[in-house]
């Protein structure tokens, strides 16, 4: 399977991009930073590089295989790239990252480019605030 992902979206099979890839198909969490998928690969024993590991996310995400967000400002997440299309919202206490998806959000963002003459390609949008649940910030 990750091999044929690899070959669809024309990269070359390298060691390297099936280990992360592979990873990030069995892992259950969807949203992760590149020091959270190399301190995995590196607790799974994988001997891989952090560099490497960069480097390997940039190429998947180039290829379109990957999804990057930039949920805090400054540490880039990634997730597997999929046909639904979806928008996120962010705690910032915890960090849990719930995705969502409003059909009349979607809506009114395609009538807001069109009210700009601008034609949509894409959009994300990253809501942010704070778990309700007491598990979250019973230590503030
Ligand atoms: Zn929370
Ligand atoms: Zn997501």
């Amino acid at each position: 399977m990750t091999i044929n992902k690899l070959k669809s979206a024309g990269l070359k099979i390298t060691n390297q991009r099936v280990i992360v890839l592979n990873y990030l198909f069995n892992t259950q969490e969807r949203h992760l930073s590149a020091e959270d998928i190399f301190r995995d690969l590196r607790l799974n024993g994988e001997d891989v590089g952090q560099a490497t590991v960069y480097r390997v996310l940039n190429q998947l995400e180039e290829a379109g295989m990957l999804e990057r967000h930039y949920f805090d400002g400054s540490k880039a997440y990634y997730e597997l790239s999929s046909n639904s299309h979806h928008d996120h919202l962010v705690c910032l206490h915890c960090g849990k990252i719930i995705e969502f998806f409003d059909p009349f959000i979607e809506q009114r963002q395609q009538e807001i480019a069109e009210q700009y003459d601008m034609k949509l390609s894409h959009h994300n949008l990253y809501m942010f605030g704070y778990c309700l649940n007491p598990d979250c910030h019973r230590d503030i």
